[in-house]
């Protein structure tokens, strides 16, 4: 009953990602419309039930776990879920808890999260333009974010800066972008707009800037070397002769990176999606809510991995957007 999980593609699934909350204190223009309708706070699975799960996760082999959202660091209590999280650090059963997050709240949160034993952060950041961002995110400022970003480098945690590439928004912004990862020791990696969710007309072509043209661009000024290194997902790894930083490129469009794909993610409501492009779903908070034994739910997580599927099927290279999954990003948990 305590083999790891490997799914029918003999992918041992050790990273879980979970979603705990679907509000955000932003609104990106690619990610959410700007009249949400979030869920109710009823249907959320409450902390306790989260670290149940997640320990259940940990239990059958899970080693590194991200928490995520919407934003993560708005859901009320988190801290002390991640102090719970932090039990299996010190059992040695995890390796990794990390989170992905918008940095507005991190100045409040840095050095607790450090204490519970949280090394690294994701912060995502698309331009280093107060009014660009204030555009792109909606109701974020960029001054924040930056004082959010300090704050954790503060407190010890290592930083890599996610960016999406935005055809027309940052492509100005691209080198500005690189020089201050590196002069900030920070890692930095381009994530490809992925076509999740109906945002009311928003033009997923036109926004689209594929990361080989983006990649193009950055050859002109620096000499590119392929690095073999794999994160166990999907980015993959250039180093820059010149500043001798890494840079990585998430190309779900472009590249297909599923082969190598060893996570699942848990929504903020139980649901377990074993492909972020797929709409295949395993609800986890009823066998949860059924039985105070993880018995039932422990089996209902085997279950779900055993149809893990192969791959995501996006493709805009039609020039038309196939394989889109109606669920927001926030939704899944990016
Ligand atoms: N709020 C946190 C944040 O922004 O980092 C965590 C959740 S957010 C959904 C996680 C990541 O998903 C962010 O880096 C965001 O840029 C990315 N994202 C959201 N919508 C996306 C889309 N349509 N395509 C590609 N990346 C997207
Ligand atoms: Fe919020 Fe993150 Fe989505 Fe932006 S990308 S709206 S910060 S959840």
């Amino acid at each position: 009953m305590n083999a790891p999980l490997v799914d029918p593609f003999a992918r041992p699934i050790s990273y879980l990602r979970v979603s705990v909350t679907d509000r955000c204190d932003f609104r990106c223009v690619y990610c959410m419309a700007e009249n949400m309708t979030f869920l109710p706070k009823a249907e959320l699975l409450t902390l306790e039930e989260l670290d149940r799960l997640c320990s259940a996760f940990v239990r059958l082999g899970v080693q590194k776990l991200r928490i995520t959202g919407g934003e993560p660091l708005v859901r009320r209590g988190i801290l002390t879920f991640f102090e719970a999280m932090s039990r299996h650090l010190e059992s040695g059963a995890l390796q990794e808890l990390t989170l992905t997050t918008n940095g507005s709240q991190l100045a409040r949160f840095a050095t607790d999260l450090a204490a519970a034993g949280v090394r690294r952060v994701n912060v995502s950041l698309d331009t280093l333009d107060e009014k660009k961002f204030a555009a792109v995110t909606r109701w974020g400022r960029l001054a924040q974010v930056l004082g959010g970003i300090e704050a954790a480098r503060a407190a010890g945690l290592r930083i890599k800066i996610n960016t999406v590439a935005l055809k027309g928004f940052n492509e100005d912004e691209l080198f500005d972008l690189v020089a201050w990862c590196a002069a900030e020791d920070f890692d930095l990696t381009f994530i490809e707009v992925m076509p999740m969710g109906d945002l009311g007309g928003e033009d997923r072509l036109g926004q689209y800037w594929p990361l080989k043209d983006l990649r193009a661009r950055l050859a002109t000024r620096y000499t590119l070397t392929d690095t073999p290194e794999r994160s166990g997902g999907p980015a993959r790894y250039v180093r820059l002769a010149e500043t001798g930083q890494k840079i990585g490129f998430i190309t779900p469009l472009t590249h297909n990176f599923c082969e190598s794909c060893n996570r699942v993610r848990l929504t903020c409501t139980g649901e377990l999606y074993m492909c972020l492009g797929q709409e295949d779903m395993a609800d986890l908070r009823a066998p949860l809510r059924e039985s105070a034994d993880d018995a039932l739910v422990e089996r209902a997580i085997r279950a779900a991995i055993a149809r893990k599927p192969k791959g995501h099927d996006f493709d805009y290279s039609r020039q038309r957007v196939d394989g889109q999954v109606s669920r927001h990003m926030s939704h899944t948990g990016g």
